[in-house]
């Protein structure tokens, strides 16, 4: 069976181990994460470049996502990698430290302002909130403060403000600095840290074109003034998917609202014909151990029932031990999750009126195959619409993305239920196309005799949104081989 849901998984010194990047395209991977928060300009192009080699010598599309480091405030580095640091103990960060050599007492900060943006009594949660600082004073730059939740601290972690509020704006300069470098790889998504409102996406998206990159635009929802309504859509709107970044948001909105906010997210973001990503610790465990927890089991089918895209792993590919089983662990997931009847079926826009025909077809597309026996959808696209109206509608169907696109289809591997067929056909006769169309479905073993298809098409000149047709063909009959 084709799995719906997709993989996302985070690259870094543990996949960058020979064969590891092979055994995860063998487990399932569909589109990596390239973490600029971690790692060189220079690391990111071997990553990107491996996974494209990969893609071609397997014939398995993998996307490539950049994720922007974004105004988070994190901690430089230390002597050995980690300390420990003991409750009531006394702890400082500073911004004029030497950025390589903390220890046990004090380690550097990059982010300037945020001397002045904290007080005696603030709250810092480092680390997605495992550590707990409070600030006692501040003396020239440097932030005092005593733990209150110790445990292991290691290099480069993540400080948040309890109950948010960063001043910085979403792009850094060292975000504009690596967008040149997401340009120069030519990502197919880019996600923006941060994002407070629509303007921050769109500058993002204009430094993108500037640079000649058309990659889609990720908002990373982890901010608390990013959940609220009219906020929440104008920032979906102005992005392709949205990331329910539960790392952060976590922390700013506290843990216990998580499981309703993301669900409101996903579906927010479906409704708006936007995709979904759902993020951060959701196979946690695994970065030690063989096997998920039955919570972890739990929370990846849950984010399956809410209808995200796709999942992601962070640490757990990234730097964890067992980056290819925490990959086969979410797909197995995944696979028996997407069998319930609660994601198959929809109800989704039956009251609405189409205005354009395009999206009628895909719409009329998804009816069909819900209500009939279809072993699958072909939607001959340029754009990449098509399937994406298509894949907001709960199915158990798979719809083949076909395009002559390249961008297109490495765009689709983020797309729940769809999948990247590359389809060169100059052909105008429909018969001869749709011809063509089965011999590719079973070359790649999709069909036997007998199985349903729909095809949904334009007038095969490849214009955009030319969508007008739909056909019904049944695999060795008539005009089919
Ligand atoms: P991060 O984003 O891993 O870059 O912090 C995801 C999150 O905040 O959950
Ligand atoms: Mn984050």
């Amino acid at each position: 069976m084709l799995r719906r849901t997709k993989i996302l998984a985070t690259l870094g010194p543990a996949t960058d181990k020979p064969g590891v990047l092979e055994g995860m395209f063998a487990a399932g991977l569909d589109v990596v994460r390239l973490n600029f928060s971690h790692g060189s300009a220079q690391d990111h192009i071997n990553r990107a470049n491996m996974v494209r080699e990969l893609s071609k010598k397997t014939k398995r599309r993998v996307g490539i996502l950049a994720d922007l480091q974004g105004p988070k405030i994190r901690i430089e580095r230390f002597a050995e990698t980690k300390v420990w640091l003991d409750e009531g103990q006394n702890f400082a960060l500073d911004i004029n430290f030497d950025p390589k050599m903390g220890d046990n007492t004090q380690v550097a900060i990059s982010y300037e302002p945020l001397a002045n943006e904290v007080k005696p009594g603030s709250r810092l949660l480092l680390d997605d909130g495992r550590i707990v600082l409070d600030v006692v004073n501040v003396v020239n730059m440097r932030v005092n403060c005593v733990v209150v939740v110790g445990g292991y601290l290691s290099n480069n972690k993540g400080i948040n403000l309890l109950g948010g509020g960063l001043s910085a704006a979403a792009l850094t300069d060292k975000d504009k600095e690596d967008i040149k470098t997401v340009a120069q790889i030519d990502c197919d998504y880019v996600a923006v840290s941060f994002p407070r409102c629509a303007e921050d996406l769109n500058e993002a998206r204009r430094l993108l074109e500037a640079e000649g990159c058309y990659a889609g635009i990720v908002s990373k929802v982890e901010r608390a003034e990013a959940i609220v309504h009219d906020v929440l859509d104008e920032i979906i709107l102005a992005s392709d998917a949205v990331m329910v970044a539960r790392g952060d948001l976590g922390v700013e909105i506290g843990d216990a609202r998580l499981p309703a906010v993301q669900k409101y997210i996903i579906q927010r973001a479906r409704t708006l014909d936007r995709l979904a990503i759902t993020a951060t610790q959701m196979m946690e465990s695994m970065i030690d151990n063989p096997i998920p927890t039955r919570a972890e089991v739990c929370d990846v089918a849950n984010a399956v029932f809410d209808g995200t895209d796709a999942i992601m792993l962070s640490a757990e590919t990234a730097s964890g031990k067992y980056p290819i089983k925490a990959i086969e662990s979410m797909s197995r997931i995944c696979l028996e999750a997407e069998k319930e009847d609660s994601v198959r079926v929809s109800k989704h826009r039956m009251e609405m009126e189409f205005e354009r025909v395009d999206e009628a077809i895909a719409m009329s597309a998804m009816y069909m195959a819900n209500h009939t026996k279809m072993r699958g959808i072909v939607a001959l696209t340029e754009s990449g619409s098509t399937p994406l109206w298509m894949s907001r509608i709960s199915s158990g169907i798979p719809i083949f993305a076909f395009s002559s696109q390249e961008k297109t289809l490495n765009k689709v591997t983020l797309f729940r239920g769809v999948f990247p067929v590359r389809f060169d056909c100059d052909k105008q006769d429909h018969a001869e196309v749709n011809r063509e169309i089965v011999a590719i479905l079973r070359a790649r073993k999709q069909c036997v005799n007998g199985d349903r298809f729909i095809i949904t098409k334009g007038d095969l000149q490849g214009i955009e949104g030319g969508t007008s047709a739909l056909k019904v063909v049944t695999i060795g009959e008539g005009l089919t081989p």
